[in-house]
C-alpha cells in the first residue's frame, strides 16, 4: 500500500523506535446477498485495500494511537471501561476490550496506522480496521493462540457493542480469512467455509458507487427479514435455507404476493451461489456474469432493495455488454460490483460516468479490485 512508507516514518517521529507492521483488508461479496439471516450463502472476498498498522508493546498500561487520514492522536487506558467520542478509536479500543473480555492479553502498545479503503462505500473498512487490530494484538500478546473464527468475533461484537451496528460475520470474517485468488463460501448456518479459486483473467472486477445512500423511514431491513421468517414458518422450515421453490409454490395460496415474491428472491439466490460455486470450479466466468444479472433483477423487482441509481447503472453495464453486474449490500444506495471483459472496461466506465453524471448531477466512484490477502504480518 502506498501509504506504507509514511506510517513506518511517522511511527519513527512520533514514538522515536520502530514496530511491527499489520494489514487487514476490505472486501467485496460476489453473490449471495440477504441470504445471511435466512441461514443461507454469502461469497465474500478480501480486496487490495487495506488498513496498515505499525504497532509496537510499549511497557505501559496504556494505548496510544495516531490515525494518519484523520490526522488525529487518541490514548486510552486498557482499565477503562468507558467508550471515546472519537468514530475511529472506538473500533480499537473495543477491539481491545474483547479481547480482554474473553481472557485474552493485551498490554499497552503504541500504534500509527493509515488505510485506502473507501469508508462507507460497502468495502468494510470498519471491519479492515478491527481485524487489524484483533489480528496484531494476537500475534504480539497471545502468541496467536485466539483462532481465527474468534478474532472475527471480536470484530463482530466490537460492531455491536462500541459502535451500535448490528452487524453480521460476513465482513469480519472476509477481512481475516481472505486469501489471494480465492473467494470464500461461507454457509451462515453452520459456519463452514469453503475457498473457490477467482483468477478471471481477461476480466476486471469494478465497483462503481453511486454515492447515494436512500434512508428509508418504515425499516425496510426489518421487514425484510419479517416476510422471510413468516414464510418460513408457513412452509415449516427453520429458515428459507431448507426451503425449494417446489415448497414455495405448494404453500403460494397462504401468502401474500409480497412475501411470496420475498421469499422467491431468497430460495433463488440460494441456488445462485451454488451454481457459481460450479461455474468457478470449471472457470466458466460467462455463467458468473449472468447469475449476477439474475441477483440484480431479484433484488430489484422481487426483494425490492434497489433505486433508481443502482438500476441505472445495472442498465448502463447491460449496454455496454459487462458480463455481470449487481447491487452489492444491503440495497438502497452504494455501489454496483461490475464483472468486466478488459476490452470493454473503457467504454463502460466512460459511459458510466457520462450518462450517471449527466442524469444524476454528481459523477459515480470507481474503485477497481483485486482478490487478495486477509489479515496478516507484513514483515
Ligand atoms: P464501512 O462500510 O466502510 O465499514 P463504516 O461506517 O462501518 O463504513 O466504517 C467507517 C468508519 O471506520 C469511519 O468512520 C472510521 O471511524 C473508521 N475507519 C475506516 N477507515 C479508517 C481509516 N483509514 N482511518 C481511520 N478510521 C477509519
Ligand atoms: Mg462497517
Amino acid at each position: 500500500m502506498k501509504k506504507e512508507k509514511e506510517i513506518r516514518e511517522i511511527f519513527k517521529t512520533h514514538f522515536e523506535k520502530e514496530g511491527t507492521m499489520y494489514a487487514s483488508a476490505g472486501r467485496i461479496n460476489l453473490i449471495g446477498e440477504h441470504t445471511d439471516y435466512n441461514g443461507g450463502f454469502v461469497f465474500p472476498g478480501a480486496i487490495d485495500k487495506y488498513i496498515m498498522a505499525e504497532i509496537a508493546p510499549n511497557g505501559t498500561d496504556h494505548v496510544r494511537i495516531y490515525s494518519i487520514d484523520m490526522n488525529e492522536p487518541a490514548s486510552f487506558g486498557l482499565e477503562e471501561t468507558d467508550i471515546p467520542n472519537a468514530q475511529w478509536v472506538k473500533y480499537i479500543f473495543g477491539v481491545c476490550r474483547e479481547i480482554i473480555k474473553r481472557g485474552g492479553q493485551v498490554r499497552g502498545f503504541d500504534a500509527v496506522f493509515a488505510g485506502d479503503i473507501p469508508l462507507g462505500a460497502g468495502l468494510s473498512s470498519s471491519a479492515a480496521l478491527e481485524s487489524c487490530f484483533a489480528y496484531a494484538l494476537n500475534d504480539l500478546f497471545n502468541e496467536n493462540k485466539i483462532d481465527k473464527f474468534e478474532l472475527a468475533r471480536i470484530g463482530q461484537s466490537t460492531e455491536h457493542n462500541y459502535c451500535g451496528v448490528n452487524c453480521g460475520i460476513m465482513d469480519q470474517f472476509a477481512s481475516i480469512f481472505g486469501k489471494k485468488g480465492y473467494l470464500m463460501r461461507l454457509d451462515c448456518r453452520s459456519m463452514d467455509f469453503e475457498y473457490y479459486p477467482f483468477n478471471p483473467e481477461g476480466y476486471k472486477l469494478v465497483l462503481v458507487d453511486s454515492v447515494v445512500k436512500h434512508e428509508l423511514v418504515d425499516s425496510p431491513y426489518n421487514k425484510r427479514r419479517e416476510s422471510c421468517e413468516r414464510v418460513a414458518r408457513t412452509l415449516g422450515v427453520e429458515t428459507l435455507r431448507d426451503a425449494d421453490m417446489d415448497m414455495l409454490d405448494s404453500h403460494k395460496q397462504e401468502i401474500s404476493e409480497e412475501d411470496y415474491r420475498r421469499a422467491r428472491f431468497v430460495i433463488g439466490e440460494k441456488q445462485r451461489v451454488l451454481d457459481v460455486c460450479d461455474a468457478l470450479e470449471r472457470g466458466d466466468y460467462e455463467t458468473v456474469g449472468k447469475r449476477m444479472y439474475e441477483t440484480h433483477e431479484g433484488l430489484s423487482q422481487d426483494y425490492e432493495v434497489s433505486c433508481e441509481e443502482l438500476d441505472f447503472l445495472n442498465a448502463i453495464a447491460k449496454e455496454c455488454g459487462v458480463t455481470g453486474s449487481r447491487i452489492m449490500g444491503g440495497g438502497f444506495g452504494g455501489c454496483t460490483i461490475n464483472l468486466v471483459k478488459d476490452n470493454l472496461y473503457d467504454n463502460f466506465i466512460n459511459t458510466a460516468k457520462t450518462k450517471f453524471t449527466k442524469q444524476y448531477g454528481h459523477e459515480p466512484k470507481i474503485y477497481d479490485v483485486v482478490i487478495s490477502d486477509g489479515a496478516h504480518k507484513c514483515n
